[in-house]
């Protein structure tokens, strides 16, 4: 008997940031990586990469170098941080896509621009290859208006968007995936908390497979501590230092995200690896930063647990999440007492470039379908 030949598929995975490009490249139906890397310094002094686009063409030349024909390339599937209310979907990128992405760069100033030139970069370079975009805020389009909406008059929601929308979210439902397999239970009938503990941290309540509460805000600014942002924080706050400090307001916002969180408290670093090699060596202010970072999870379990009011399991992923068991014991620990049914603790190194990839090919095999 004929055996049907499965089509190769490769599919490239880009994710822009404002001075770098993450790349990957998968072969489907396996799912593996063939080739990858990073292209860092982009446009700053003294480096000779001047724009995404010259880095996107420094990224296809080393694709070029490890053999690959760029004409084998079915797909390119690109991270974009912020979707707003409209893109709650991976979608494929239009001129209209393009003009929507663009019309949220208020709400996403740091990112959205950069992922842009991403894809414009590709699209001039890679012409007539399917382009799709995945958004870290899609995730959480589930979320309940009651969870979503802040305190604030309403007519700022409906002027300028301002809501809550959440982050990482394509890490977030990767593990939460992973996690349904692991707990051999179907992603409807799981409720999971999901932390996602890197440079920056969010955690997320999802019932049967959807979010319906994340610590990220409107901005990537709201909830756990992380490496240099302040999380949570009386928003009286920035109005004190503000007449104190005779600080402007660009200056409050280099505080809050450069200078907070981890940095912040310890005066020492932001890497969490420093962090505990200080404290080990009896730095006071290091021993309280790992503190005040561990209690603010625990804070944010609890109310999560609450939330969904069953839990299946507790997701640590990322760089601290991965490594550090001292977090999870804490974490475990006390919810082996609170929680009822016991949670378990699991470790799931995330994999967004993977989801985005999936993501992609999806988009793919249903146009081809059509
Ligand atoms: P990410 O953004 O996911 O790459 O995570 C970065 C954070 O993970 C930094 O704070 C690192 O110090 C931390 N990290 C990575 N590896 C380890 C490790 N083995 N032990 C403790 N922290 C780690």
């Amino acid at each position: 008997m004929k055996r049907r030949q499965t089509r190769t598929d490769l599919v490239l995975t880009i994710n822009c940031g404002s001075s770098s490009i993450k790349y990957k490249l998968f072969s489907f139906p396996e799912e593996k990586v063939i080739s990858k890397g990073i292209v860092e310094h982009i446009g700053e002094k003294g480096h000779n990469i001047s724009d995404h686009h010259a880095g996107m063409e420094y990224v296809l030349d080393r694709l070029i170098d490890d053999g690959i024909d760029l004409s084998d390339i079915t797909a390119v599937g690109h991270r974009v941080v912020h979707g707003g209310e409209e893109f709650i979907e991976p979608t494929v990128i239009s001129p209209r896509v393009v003009k929507k992405i663009r019309s949220l760069f208020s709400l996403a100033p740091l990112h959205n621009p950069a992922n842009l030139e991403g894809i414009i970069a590709c699209q001039n370079i890679l012409k007539g290859k399917l382009q799709v975009a995945v958004f870290d805020t899609a995730f959480h389009s589930t979320i309940p208006d009651y969870a979503f909406t802040y305190a604030l008059p309403y007519e700022y929601y409906k002027k300028y968007g301002i809501r809550r929308y959440g982050f990482h979210g394509t890490s977030h439902r990767y593990v939460s995936i992973i996690a349904s397999k692991r707990l051999k239970k179907s992603v409807s009938k799981t409720n999971l908390i999901t932390c996602h503990l890197g440079n920056g941290c969010s955690i997320t309540a999802v019932k049967g497979g959807c979010s319906v509460d994340t610590s990220m805000g409107f901005t990537p600014l709201e909830g756990l501590v992380m490496g240099t942002r302040c999380g949570d924080i009386d928003p009286a706050l920035v109005l004190f230092l503000q007449e104190k400090e005779g600080l402007a307001s660009e200056e409050i916002d280099r505080i809050l995200n450069k200078k907070s969180g981890l940095i912040g408290i310890s005066q020492v670093s932001n890497d969490f690896r420093e962090l505990i090699q200080a404290r080990a060596r009896g730095n006071k202010l290091a021993r309280l930063a790992i503190e005040v970072f561990k209690y603010r999870i625990l804070k944010y379990v609890g109310a999560y647990a609450m939330v969904l009011g069953r839990v299946d399991a507790i997701v640590f992923t990322g760089g601290i999440g991965e490594n550090v068991k001292e977090i999870r014991d804490y974490v475990g620990k006390q919810a082996k007492k609170v929680i009822s049914g016991q949670p378990k603790i699991m470790v799931i190194p995330t994999d967004e470039e993977l989801m985005i990839a999936r993501h992609t090919i999806k988009l793919v095999k249903s146009r081809r379908g059509r």
